[in-house]
């Protein structure tokens, strides 16, 4: 087989060792000679491995014993609806910090649910976040959201917002497990499971005790935390293939160092990237350093038939999936915990040879 490297956004790569590990079991999953895919989600052997699932996400990621961890469905997009039928209290609004794309659509579905206030935390005209500090005005709101990681424009925000004591939401979908945070900081973090935990499908909820139980009368109860809480993120069928290839990822992170070494590997990557847009006159990245993300890299030629190009002639070389988000353009890199080294190293060799040939 020719090596290939997926540098796609989402649905994006998984660990070799997870998917051969899947590969292996799945005509006989823990010795049931049947896959897991087959076996009822409230069998002993699924409710053990979802058991054992929560127990090693809470491990990997210091999760403290007073969040509960829900696997569900709907995606990020699910949450963006489920979030302000959930927390929307007494205060009857939420403050939308907006940072790109994401953060932005997050805005609008909410709007569908209560009233929100927005604010635009970028800089005008630039990628560069120049406003984080909104304790003055947080305790207004029932919550603050925001997105660490604008997985379109590659704008990451490694400080947490001041909220004061307000409860501060994050859509993490793009940037969880990617590094050690600390828990406490939120009131919930949340993130569909395609860019960096496993395949599509599931939907991660990592939310603190007290803010579960205040749902709205007319709250779904798929969307109801303190039903799926109650009933093991089981009020219907969950989707078990997902769930137990996010365990098995979850394992591996466990066996290979943990996130100190995840953040060690994924700092090193996107340095080793940026390093060489730097010093490019060729390709250039639009982000202010402060806020590069670690996990998607945009660049451009600042050409757009050589942008095209660029993807065309790499994706024959064996580097996928390099084309941008539609609404920006140019070329992004999306280099997740899955993605190894020598990827980055591949991409960067063949950028050399494209800007020789088309300097
Ligand atoms: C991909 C992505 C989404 C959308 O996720 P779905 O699971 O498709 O709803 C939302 N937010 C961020 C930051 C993303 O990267």
């Amino acid at each position: 087989m020719t090596q290939v490297y997926n540098f796609s956004a989402g649905p994006a790569m998984m660990p070799t060792a997870v998917l051969e590990q899947a590969q292996r079991e799945l005509l006989n999953w823990q010795d049931q000679h049947t896959s897991v895919m087959e076996v009822s989600h409230r069998g002993k052997l699924f409710m053990e491995l979802a058991t054992q699932s929560v127990a090693d996400l809470r491990a990997l990621y210091n999760v403290p014993d007073n969040y509960q961890i829900l696997f569900l469905q709907g995606g990020a997009r699910g949450q963006f609806a489920a979030l302000p039928m959930n927390l929307i209290g007494e205060k009857g609004k939420a403050l939308y910090l907006t940072s790109g794309h994401w953060s932005a659509t997050a805005a609008k579905e909410a709007r569908n649910f209560a009233e929100i206030d927005e604010i635009n935390i970028l800089a005008e005209g630039e990628l560069r976040v120049d406003r984080l500090d909104f304790s003055e005005i947080a305790d207004n709101y029932d919550y603050v959201h925001y997105c660490p990681n604008e997985t379109i424009s590659g704008v990451e925000i490694f400080e947490v917002p001041k909220v004061g004591n307000a409860v501060l939401v994050a859509d993490m979908s793009s940037n969880i497990l990617s590094r050690q945070i600390d828990i406490s900081k939120f009131g919930v973090i949340y993130a569909g499971a395609q860019k960096n935990l496993g395949p599509a499908g599931i939907t991660i909820v990592i939310i603190r005790d007290d803010l579960i139980g205040k749902a709205r009368q007319a709250t779904p109860s798929i969307w109801n935390y303190a039903t799926q809480r109650d009933a093991d993120s089981m009020i219907n069928t969950p989707p078990t293939f997902a769930w137990y290839l996010c365990s098995l990822v979850f394992k591996h992170l466990l066996a290979n160092g943990g996130l100190t070494a995840v953040e060690k590997r994924n700092q090193a990557k996107a340095e080793l990237l940026y390093q060489y847009l730097d010093n490019s006159t060729f390709y250039r990245n639009e982000v202010a350093k402060a806020n590069r993300s670690l996990m998607n890299v945009t660049f451009t030629t600042g050409d757009d038939e050589l942008n095209a190009k660029f993807v065309a002639e790499a994706t024959a070389c064996g580097l996928h999936a390099l084309k941008g988000h539609k609404v920006l353009g140019g070329m992004r890199a999306s280099i997740y915990n899955a993605m190894p080294i020598e990827g980055v190293q591949a991409l960067i060799d063949f950028m050399q040879k494209f800007a020789q040939q088309h300097q």
